[in-house]
Formats: C-alpha cells, sequence, structure tokens
C-alpha cells in the first residue's frame, strides 16, 4: 500500500503509488501523475452526454442524437419564468431531437408522435430542401442547440402543431438563448441580437399559450393550469403587458390548486411587476 493508497476518495487516486522523494532525479513521474490527476478533476460536458439512437418516423434513417445523463446533473435554481438552471452545464441544450437526415426536429416530449397527414408535410416543407446537420463531437455549442431548436419551431409549425407545442417549443428556444447570452458580454452586438431572438420566442411563446389555454385540455406542455398561468404571467410582464400579467398572477394565487412554493413565486412575480411599472415610467 503506497502512502497515499486512501487518497482515491478525494479523487487523488493516480497519486496511489507516488514518491515523495525524487529517488531516480526524475521530475517526470510526479509531473505526468499531476497531469493525469488535473485531468481527472476537469469536469467535462462530454462525460455527462451519450448518443442516444432514433429511426427517424419522417425518413426512416437511423440517427443519433445527444442526450444527458439522467442523475448526474444537480439543478442550481430556476429564473422568474421557471427555467431551470444547473450547476456546471445547461442540460437544456438537449432538449431537442433531429433527424440529421430529413430535419424533422422536436422536443423530446413531442418527438415521433406524428400522423400521415404530418409526416408527409414535414417531407414537403423540410425534408424536400433540407441541407442535413453536420455530425458534432462532443457536447452541443449553444450555437448548435439553437439551430436545432429553431428547427423544432419550423417543424412544429409545418405540421400544423397544436398551440402548446409551439408556444413551449418558443419557450424553451428562448431558454437557450438565454443561456448563450449569459457566456457573453452584455454591450456585445451578438448579445444584442439574441435578446431580440429571445424577445421573439417569448412573444411566440405566450401568444401560443394564450391560444393554448382556451383550446386545450391540461396539463399543456406537461403543466397543470397554475404553473403555466405562472410563466405566462411572466412572459406578459417580460412584454410589458402588465394587465395581462396582474390577471395572471392573480388567478394563480386565488386558486386552490396552486401549492405554496408557487404561491411564494407569484408574491415575488407581483413585487417585480410594480418595480418594473415604477421603472417605465422613469
Ligand atoms: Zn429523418
Amino acid at each position: 500500500m503506497g502512502l497515499f493508497s486512501d487518497m482515491e476518495k478525494l479523487g487523488l487516486g493516480s497519486y496511489s503509488d507516488a514518491e515523495v522523494i525524487e529517488k531516480n532525479n526524475n521530475t517526470r513521474n510526479i509531473n505526468s501523475n499531476v497531469e493525469q490527476a488535473a485531468k481527472q478533476l476537469e469536469r467535462k460536458e462530454e462525460d455527462y452526454i451519450f448518443d442516444k439512437k432514433y429511426t427517424c418516423p419522417v425518413c426512416d434513417i437511423g440517427f443519433t442524437s445527444k442526450c444527458v445523463k439522467s442523475g448526474k446533473i444537480k439543478l442550481s435554481g430556476h429564473d422568474t419564468d421557471l427555467r431551470p438552471t444547473y450547476e456546471f452545464m445547461d442540460p437544456l441544450k438537449y432538449d431537442v431531437v433531429a433527424c440529421s437526415y430529413c430535419g424533422y426536429a422536436s422536443l423530446v416530449r413531442y418527438y415521433g408522435r406524428l400522423s400521415m397527414r404530418q409526416i408527409k408535410e414535414i417531407k414537403a416543407g423540410i425534408g424536400s430542401r433540407f441541407k442535413g446537420l453536420p455530425d458534432i463531437e462532443g457536447a452541443y455549442s449553444y450555437d448548435d442547440a439553437i439551430t436545432r431548436h429553431k428547427l423544432a419551431i419550423l417543424c412544429s409549425m409545418v405540421k400544423g402543431a397544436k398551440n402548446g407545442e409551439r408556444a413551449y417549443t418558443c419557450l424553451k428556444t428562448a431558454w437557450v438563448l438565454r443561456g448563450k447570452m449569459q457566456t457573453l458580454d452584455k454591450n456585445s452586438s451578438e448579445y444584442r441580437e439574441l435578446s431580440d431572438s429571445e424577445m421573439d420566442c417569448i412573444k411566440n411563446a405566450y401568444e401560443g399559450f394564450v391560444l393554448a389555454i382556451s383550446n386545450e385540455p391540461f396539463p399543456i406542455a406537461g403543466m397543470d393550469e397554475s404553473t403555466l398561468k405562472y410563466i405566462m404571467a411572466d412572459l406578459a410582464r417580460k412584454l410589458k403587458r402588465y394587465e395581462e400579467s396582474a390577471r395572471l398572477l392573480a388567478s394563480v394565487l386565488t386558486s386552490k390548486a396552486t401549492n405554496h412554493r408557487l404561491k411564494d413565486a407569484a408574491l415575488d412575480l407581483k413585487e417585480l411587476i410594480k418595480k418594473d411599472v415604477a421603472n417605465d415610467r422613469n
């Protein structure tokens, strides 16, 4: 047993046979151990994802799409519109499954549920002109993820998806755009462009959800009425539609079905709206 054999519990197993004193005047061993240990400690996004195999329901060709290993990532918080944030990486980048051959793409939740009519529409509207997605080695960049999300929005339009699906796909796209924005300087032109795109997605998401709640049964995009109305209230706030936002929040706060955590978030949001209204007046 080497002196450091129990250091494995600290993630330093590569030191288990290391010698403290250099007998051979050879510094290379310890250096290579240091390098090896540094490599082990370096967390790579690639280690948190895997390639999942799919057969495309539109073109029948097998393809792989990257997925996040469940249970490996840790939630760190959420934004006011309930966009979840995680430690170390942003798994939201991987929420779209996209066929790299014909361009059929959707959020994982909606993937593969297609009627014959929709398959024809995607072939005609996307597949016939689609040039293919490049193979990605390792993790998706934000740009890879944004492309896939935009493709999913296009497919939801072409296949005539319900407004709930279109709106939710726009919301998830806004969240990925925001993820990239958080890596950029706020004064850069790219930040401003992405911010405009994010607001476009938020507007489409809000308007789609307004139609969805009057026409579609709950759950919509897996959300109960209180959760969706809370998110809509925040989207309306971002769009400066404060009266609509306040009306939605009142509905969340008075509903018996709203849980305590969401009620607390709704009260916080109410305060935020007051601040935004005051700021807009100045
Ligand atoms: Zn395909």
